[in-house]
């Protein structure tokens, strides 16, 4: 059995493990049998785009060699299963970091590339595919094939953001980003309302990373109101590179431990803490990952689990959009403790199916409370598809098919050129009637 990291869905599969050396072999046994097949990197996807019910999953992480780096210009290539982790510890040290980062650092190179990820800076650097200079895959149909903006351009656009589907990633080449310092300048300010987010967005673009935690209990006046954070990397030339050190979840909280009170005395101490007004450096870790310390943590959501809900809107209708969302939840009583707001630029990658596109996300965790936080969703979605946005893939577990389509029209060339024989939940689901339904 194999779960989603918000532990909704969980399904069957034949799940193989590959290893350095021996993953071409083992691809192509798996492309020979009867079964779909899909890749799975750290399974830090909330919902089912990492999954295949019933069929093979590829498990890439012990696919983790650094095939070779020139610390001269920081182009690296690397397996596809090695993670970002990893990748720190070797090149902080050199000078280096990733040039776009999501919020956790336990996350393989072929799952970024799939997911095209995006991080804090994505108003100056676009998303991850932005940097990603070429691809080794391998596909059931073609056998290997490099990809990269001059080479087999069509399928490199459509593997960047391309859900895993084109076939399996055996290694990526990345451009990193040069540091002088492992360490950032922050400054986290109070934001009192929703106009004020957009106000200190507009007013930080030359700050390398931008984003806010916005109190989703906050009504009227207030709605809206949360910590904005800005960074800018510093220049001391420390390269300490991140500890390993982390506590482990014990086991899942009990459901009624979550309630609309214990979110708002959390949202009110969180905004009242001191770090809430931090001026100073910070280490990349706790600036970047402050939840890569607590192991497992998803379990915070108690044995039924937990959905995400990232959207993202239109510039020009972003405020209005964000702020209906924000009405919705608040009179739903089911309050998110990690709301995160960020405003992206136009810059993206070449990623045909990627999420991120310029306007403004908001990322969302809601506890599984059944047939209420369903209908909250779909209500999200339905605010969503007015202003003409679209919910991310790698957060998602329940849109419709319909929907995917209409905010994805692209998705017909990506089921053109996938490889015939992988395929995965999430894409039975948002391309087929009567994929798997989640249930109350
Ligand atoms: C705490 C937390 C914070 C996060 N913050 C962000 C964020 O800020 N921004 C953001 O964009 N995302 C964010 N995410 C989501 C996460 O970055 C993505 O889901 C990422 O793709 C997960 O990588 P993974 O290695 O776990 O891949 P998985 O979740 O295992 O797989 C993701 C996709 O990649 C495919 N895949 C994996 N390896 C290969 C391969 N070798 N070949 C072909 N396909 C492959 C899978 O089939 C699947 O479709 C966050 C997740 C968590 C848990």
């Amino acid at each position: 059995m194999v779960l989603s990291w918000g532990r909704v869905q969980r399904y069957e599969h034949d799940v193989r493990r590959l290893r350095a050396g021996r993953e071409i072999a083992q691809i192509k046994a798996a492309f020979e049998g009867e079964a779909s097949v899909l890749a799975h990197g750290l399974g830090r996807s909330y919902g089912d785009v990492a999954l295949n019910d019933g069929g093979c999953l590829l498990v890439t992480p012990g696919m983790d060699q650094l095939i070779s780096a020139d610390w001269e210009t920081g182009r690296v290539r690397t397996s596809a299963g090695l993670s970002n982790e990893e990748l720190l510890r070797v090149c902080v040290p050199k000078g280096w970091f990733l040039p776009v980062t999501p919020g956790t650092k336990f996350v393989t190179l072929g799952g970024a590339v799939a997911n095209d990820v995006h991080g804090k800076n994505h108003h100056k650097k676009g998303s991850f595919g932005a940097h990603v200079t070429r691809i080794g895959l391998l596909r059931s149909d073609r056998g290997f094939v490099e990809l990269s903006r001059d080479e087999n351009a069509d399928l490199f656009a459509l593997t960047l953001g391309g859900l895993g589907l084109t076939g399996i990633i055996l290694w990526v080449e990345l451009q990193l980003a040069p540091i002088q310092s492992a360490y950032v300048d922050v400054e986290n300010i109070p934001c009192d309302s929703l106009s004020d987010f957009f106000r200190l967005s507009e007013e930080s673009q030359e700050w390398d990373y931008t984003v806010m935690w916005v109190d989703c209990f906050a009504t009227g006046d207030e709605l809206g109101r949360g910590i904005f954070s800005r960074a800018r990397p510093r220049s001391d030339g420390r390269l300490d590179v991140h500890s390993t050190k982390a506590v482990k979840w014990p086991v899942p909280t009990p459901g009624f431990a979550l309630n609309r009170m214990s979110i708002s005395v959390f949202n009110a101490l969180y905004r009242a803490r001191p770090g809430a007004r931090y001026v100073g450096e910070q280490h990349y870790d706790p600036f970047f990952y402050p939840l890569d310390k607590i192991l497992d943590w998803n379990l915070l959501y108690g044995s039924k689990g937990f959905f995400q809900h990232q959207s993202l809107l239109p510039p020009e209708l972003g405020e209005a959009g964000i702020r209906e969302m924000l009405q919705r939840i608040a009179q739903s009583g089911q309050g998110s403790f990690l709301a995160v707001l960020k405003v992206h630029g136009p810059e993206t990658s070449p990623g045909v199916m990627s999420f991120c596109r310029e306007g403004v996300s908001l990322a969302l965790d809601f506890a599984n409370k059944g047939a209420s936080t369903l209908r909250l969703f779909s209500d999200l979605d339905a605010i969503v598809r007015n202003y003409g946005g679209r919910v991310y893939p790698a957060k998602d577990s329940r849109m419709s098919a319909e929907f995917f389509q209409e905010a994805y029209p692209e998705w017909t060339r990506l089921e053109a050129e996938r490889d015939p024989k992988v395929s995965s939940s999430f894409w039975r689901r948002v391309t087929e009637t009567g994929g798997n339904p989640i249930d109350d």
